[in-house]
């Protein structure tokens, strides 16, 4: 194919991905100088359609950037009124009081909140305060220099045929340039995963680790709803198989966001962590609570648990990484938007600095100097040991060893140090012989639904005549390495039923990738336990349609 010619547009700075992250950077660049010219990129078709988080926020990120927010029409109106916290048996539950959590764990002061509708609220802002915005615009190529930093991106290229070539109504995209580029694509990110790579910013840091986030909003008796009220739980039915826990959080209009995570370290590749999540919707107490309710949406994403000591480097030349692309969840809090926000503002802060100074496309060590040294750190590193502790000695071993760890940090030491975490996720996926199947009911259709039922509740499309955007390194290898030695896991780790292997009788069995029902967690690009999957952005505009999530 002849070379591509792009049209390009310059600008002060380009920031891909509309998250939290993105958001805060665009705001406070603008803030400091509204003659600075911003352009943020976003693959979803609206701002926050492609947003999936619990959420409580903690809203210091918010009181740093807009310290106005509460007279700004903000979407966030529901107070933490209560906070609950049970140890799930198959019938039953223990109640964990609050009094020997750290006070770090304490959500009162917090917010319930869509973080879609947050987002959409803080592009409102972004906008009125004169930066541009392109929803439906996925970033699928970096643009380099001369000298090997980064200078921008490819954005917008739409109408591929399935072979990869120009189909009839092929848009080539435009290159966005700028002096600094900022990648708050979240966890997982395609382009930040090359920057990683190409860099080697990761190089003398522990391995990125994951897990699976699931969630539905569901509508519910308004006798049962309780605004403001917040539960987490652990234990069943998750057990030993993995580490993990829910939550249900009561927000407004009767709704109440119930969600379940899966660690990604899990051995075991029988298991099937969105049964998991279905089977911990009958429970006695989730069932009870959902009981004459709806499902009126549900999404997946992966989330970032590594924490402090898996975070990479985070400047190169040209480019920072933000937020989750970096990897900023307080693992225990399970809170990550807070230090997307903080990222966002740090990175602005050291671009407008820069290039007050007539800088570009070099490193922004101060925004690295922030994070490592400021608040993002000071907030991940009480909580470092909680997830190697869980990875290492399980469950209770993390509730009391890391509680008592936490505890230690908030007075600043720690009888353990920095624990490592080991292997990456993909490593620690054990061979299919070394464990067993494990038995899962069937979902009732009630509480409980099959995967490509509830992937219908997460409004996804893709335009099915582009290709795939899930590249196998080696399309040998499911069939000859993962189904033997693994039982090919992605048909199961997969939370929207993308990966199949179809068995016809007298034929050699195949791997099907329905890329159309892919949500856009991530999950198959870490958990592949041969790496053989990289999860590529699809042209803008596909995807999941989250509403309020
Ligand atoms: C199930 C679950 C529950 C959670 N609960 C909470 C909670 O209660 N409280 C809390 O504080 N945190 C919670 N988190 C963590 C929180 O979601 C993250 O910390 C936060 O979203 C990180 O923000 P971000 O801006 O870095 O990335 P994101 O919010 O993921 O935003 C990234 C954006 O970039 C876009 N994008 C990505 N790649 C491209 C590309 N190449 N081109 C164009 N656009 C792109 C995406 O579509 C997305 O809109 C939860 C996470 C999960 C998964």
């Amino acid at each position: 194919m002849a070379e591509m010619t792009r049209e390009a547009m310059e600008y002060d700075v380009v920031i891909v991905g509309a998250g939290p992250a993105g958001l805060s950077a665009a705001i406070r660049l603008k803030q400091l100088d509204a003659d600075l010219n911003v352009v943020v990129l976003e693959k979803g078709s609206e701002v926050g359609a492609h947003i999936l988080s619990g959420a409580v926020l903690d809203p210091c990120g918010l009181d740093a950037l807009l310290p106005d927010w509460r007279d700004m029409g903000s979407p966030i109106k529901t107070p933490v009124t209560a906070d609950n916290f049970y140890m799930l048996g198959e019938g039953g539950k223990i109640r964990i009081p609050n009094w020997p959590m750290p006070p770090l764990m304490n959500n009162h002061g917090k917010y319930i909140v869509s973080m879609a509708n947050v987002c959409r609220w803080m592009a409102e802002v972004a906008e009125g305060l004169g930066v541009e915005i392109f929803p439906g615009m996925s970033c699928s190529a970096l643009v380099y220099g001369d000298k090997g930093e980064v200078k921008g991106v490819v954005a917008g290229e739409m109408g591929l045929a399935s072979d990869g070539t120009p189909g009839p109504n092929y848009e080539p995209g435009m290159e966005l340039h700028g002096k600094y580029v900022f990648l708050s694509e979240g966890v997982r990110g395609s382009l930040a995963k090359e920057v990683i790579a190409k860099y080697d910013l990761s190089k003398g840091k522990e391995p990125q680790k994951f897990g699976l986030g699931m969630k539905e909003i569901w509508e519910i008796d308004p006798a049962k709803h309780k605004l403001g009220t917040v539960t987490h739980t652990m234990g069943w039915p998750l057990g030993s198989n993995a580490g993990g826990g829910s939550f249900i959080y009561h927000i407004e209009g009767n709704q109440v966001y119930v969600g379940f995570v899966v660690h990604l370290n899990y051995q075991n590749p029988h298991l099937y962590p969105y049964m998991e999540f279905q089977r911990f919707k009958h429970h006695p107490m989730v069932a009870e609570l959902l009981k004459g309710g709806k499902r009126v949406a549900y999404g997946a994403r992966a989330i970032s648990e590594g924490g402090y000591q898996s975070m990479p480097k985070m400047v190169a030349p040209g480019v920072a990484l933000l937020g989750c692309s970096v990897g900023m969840v307080n693992v225990p809090r399970i809170k990550g938007n807070h230090n997307a926000m903080l990222s966002g503002k740090a990175a602005a802060e050291a671009a407008f600095a820069a290039i007050g100074e007539g800088r570009a496309s070099d490193e922004l060590a101060a925004y690295e100097a922030e994070v490592r040294g400021g608040a993002i750190a000071a907030d991940l590193k009480k909580v470092r040991n909680v997830k190697p502790l869980w990875s290492k000695f399980g469950l209770i071993a993390s509730l009391m060893g890391g509680g008592f760890d936490m505890w230690t940090n908030t007075f600043g030491f720690s009888l353990f140090g920095t624990l490592s975490h080991g292997k990456t996720d993909a490593a620690a996926t054990g061979k299919a012989r070394d464990f067993a199947p494990i038995a899962y009911p069937r979902p009732d259709g009630v509480l409980s639904f099959d995967r490509l039922t509830n992937v219908a509740f997460s409004f996804t499309n893709h335009e099915e005549s582009q290709p795939c955007h899930l590249h196998l390194k080696d399309a040998s290898i499911p069939i000859a390495v993962n189904l033997p030695e693994y039982a090919e896991p992605a048909q199961r780790y997969c939370p929207a039923g993308v990966y199949e292997v179809v068995t016809e009788d007298g034929k050699d069995p195949r791997f099907v990738i329905n890329f159309q029902n892919c949500v856009h967690c991530k999950t198959c690009d870490i958990k592949d336990p041969s790496q053989n999957i990289n999860w590529t952005t699809p042209q803008g505009g596909d995807g999941p349609n989250y509403p309020n999530m």
